[in-house]
C-alpha cells in the first residue's frame, strides 16, 4: 500500500524539548455530556472522557474533554515515545485511536490525514506495540525462571568473527 504521507522514517525535527512525564496526571476541563456544564478533572495525560457526578446534573454523567486538548496531548506524547522502534505518526495514530479513544475522522482530522491511512499507521504501531509486549514479556519470563547462580558452561573459543 503506498500511503502518500506514511513513513518516512526521517522526520528528524530534532530538539526533543523538555522530556514530558508520560505517567504524570494533568487537569482538564471536561465538559458534561448531558448538560453542557463544565468541570475540571485531573486525569492521565490522554484520558478524553470522564466519569462522575456532574456539579450541574448532580447525575453519574460522562464529561468530555475536548478533543483538540488531548490531541495536542497526544502530539507531545507521540514525541516522545517515537524513538526508532515507531514513528511519531504511528505513534500518535495509535495513542489516539487506543488510548484516548478518538474515533477515526476525529483522528484523521486531527491529523490531516484520512481515516484508512490512520488505519494503516495505526495497525503498523499495534504491530510493533505487540511485538514488543511480547519481548518484555518473554524477557519476564526468562528471568523469573533462571537461577542466576550458575556459571555458565565454558564454551569453545570461537574464531575471530570480525571481518
Ligand atoms: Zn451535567
Amino acid at each position: 500500500m503506498g500511503d502518500p504521507d506514511t513513513e518516512g522514517e526521517g522526520s528528524s525535527e530534532g530538539g526533543s524539548e523538555a522530556e514530558t512525564a508520560l505517567d504524570e496526571t494533568v487537569e482538564r476541563s471536561f465538559t458534561c455530556t448531558f448538560c453542557g456544564f463544565g468541570m475540571i478533572h485531573e486525569v492521565p495525560l490522554l484520558q478524553a472522557e470522564a466519569q462522575s457526578v456532574c456539579y450541574n446534573c448532580g447525575d453519574w454523567t460522562t464529561q468530555s474533554a475536548d478533543s483538540e486538548v488531548v490531541v495536542r496531548a497526544a502530539e507531545t506524547a507521540a514525541e516522545a515515545l517515537a524513538d526508532g522502534l515507531m514513528t511519531e505518526r504511528q505513534a500518535l495514530a495509535y495513542l489516539l485511536r487506543e488510548v484516548a479513544g478518538l474515533d477515526r475522522q476525529t483522528t484523521a482530522d486531527a491529523m490531516e490525514s484520512t481515516p484508512s491511512n490512520v488505519d494503516n499507521l495505526q495497525r503498523r504501531a499495534s504491530e510493533k506495540v505487540d511485538a514488543a509486549r511480547d519481548l518484555v514479556d518473554g524477557l519476564e519470563t526468562l528471568e523469573s525462571t533462571t537461577a542466576p547462580e550458575e556459571t555458565p558452561e565454558e564454551l569453545p573459543e570461537t574464531p575471530d568473527a570480525d571481518g
